[in-house]
């Protein structure tokens, strides 16, 4: 199965058949080693003859220049011999995931839009968004675990999205090899000159899971992808610097604490059951309780690993004083952030966002309670990178199109409605 249009259920819940499918290799072209972990890369080795007793040698081998010096080329690989890297230019490419667009914010975030190579004979290649956000000490990267999202939270663009299937562990790695490439973040190269990006030892010291899609309804593919993010020898990212959001999947979360073991957000946005069921439908499956049960026992939790909980300000929907005490009294005996958004409007959305003072009472009601009570500054709003706001540009385009056509607008040039997607 590969880009199927994903109709979905009347309450908003996954359809899972579909995405659960393993994504397909490439149809054309070499094969890229970019973003294998390591059993992957030693079968791609023996596939061309490497034998069995070199291949732990080689795959480091590799592992070091893709991952560590983030090679481009076999050429460069001065220790591999001559004739090896000709039989792996041969079979393999080191290509990234073409990069269809890259906007920068005036303040300093980019976003990439970027295309996965074709699945198969119909596919035009998948696009998701990648986004950077760089601070005076830090640069954290905002990836995507899926294209779209099955899940359909009301206040979120992706979740509109009609497009969905999961990311390969290589297709989630490398968006963080192609945001390196682009910010001269691998040793001896250069950082780039037409934008802010920060003056600390690596550009992308951080990285979240708050990109499109839901990561724990793409838990291998992204529990692989992690291992290979977090590998000493390679990119080397602790995990206390990655930071999985998930809307909520219950059963899922015991699993990611120990076999992922990042930090751990959790989209709540609501304390309350029939509110919490309309803003993230999932919560009819599981309720708040037995989400935060799920928190309380995560594993490694701690007040030095504090659980992040993220709540999106909504006018007049979950921002009031009762709704702050409420959230307060839910979270005790939580070792817990709380993670004020202000609401990222999108184009047809019913919800604004809270006013200023509105999020100020709130926040401080958070910060007498004892907890940091950061407001998350909106950055990239100008790009449309900002959290919730993330969709694929042939989503957008595809969007006008069927307006245009509705509207008794010829929409040739613009975009052929519906092509080639199945
Ligand atoms: N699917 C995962 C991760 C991606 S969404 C999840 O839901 O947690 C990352 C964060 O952005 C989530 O907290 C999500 O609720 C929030 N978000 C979605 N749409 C938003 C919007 N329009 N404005 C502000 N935050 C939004
Ligand atoms: Fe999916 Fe997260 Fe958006 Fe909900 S908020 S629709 S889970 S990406």
């Amino acid at each position: 199965m590969t880009h199927s249009a994903v109709a979905r259920a009347a309450d908003g819940i996954e359809k899972t058949a579909e995405i659960l499918a393993p994504a397909p290799m490439p149809v054309a072209g070499k094969i890229s080693l970019v973003g294998f972990g390591r059993p992957a890369l030693s079968e791609k080795l023996a596939a061309i003859g490497v034998p069995e007793r070199e291949l732990r040698m080689r795959v480091n081998q590799l592992w070091h220049w893709i991952y560590h010096r983030g090679a481009q080329s076999f050429d460069v690989m001065l220790n591999v011999s001559k004739t090896l890297r000709a039989t792996l230019a041969d079979a393999y490419s080191l290509d990234r995931p073409t990069i269809v667009s890259e906007q920068i914010s005036v303040d300093g975030t980019r976003k990439w839009l970027i295309r996965m190579p074709p699945m198969g004979l119909h596919d035009k290649g998948a696009e998701i968004e990648t986004v950077y956000i760089p601070e005076s000490d830090r640069g954290t990267l905002c990836i995507s675990s899926q294209v779209g999202c099955t899940l359909t939270c009301s206040f979120c663009h992706t979740g509109t999205q009609r497009l969905v299937r999961n990311l390969t562990a290589a297709e989630i790695v490398a968006q963080v090899m192609i945001a390196r490439d682009r910010l001269g973040d691998w040793p001896g190269a250069s950082r780039p000159t037409d934008g802010l990006v920060p003056d600390a030892d690596r550009a992308v010291s951080n990285i979240v899971l708050m990109g499109m899609g839901e990561p724990l309804y793409n838990f291998d593919h992204v529990r692989d992808a992690m291992a290979t993010v977090m590998d000493g020898d390679g990119l080397s990212l602790s995990r206390r610097r990655i930071t999985l959001s998930t809307s909520g999947v219950v059963p899922m979360i015991e699993k990611a604490g120990n076999e992922i073991g990042s930090m751990l957000a959790i989209s709540l946005h609501a304390v309350r059951d029939e509110l919490r069921n309309e803003l993230v439908p999932l919560n009819r499956k599981y309720p708040i309780k037995d989400l935060l049960d799920a928190c309380r026992n995560y594993p490694g939790v701690s007040n030095a690993r504090r659980i992040t909980f993220e709540y999106v300000m909504l006018d007049g929907v979950n921002d009031t004083a009762a709704d702050a005490r409420e959230l307060i009294r839910l979270l005790k005996g939580i070792p817990a952030k709380i993670n004020l958004i202000p609401f990222n409007p999108w184009p047809g959305t019913k919800y604004k966002c809270s006013d200023w003072t509105r999020i100020e009472k709130f926040s401080d009601m958070i910060f007498n309670a004892g907890y940091a009570s950061p407001v998350r500054t909106p950055r990239g709003r100008d790009i449309l990178a900002a959290c919730g706001q993330l969709k694929s540009e042939t989503e957008k385009l595809r969007a006008r199109a069927r307006l245009m056509l509705d509207e008794g607008i010829g929409a040739e040039g613009v975009y052929a409605v519906g092509a080639g997607e199945d």
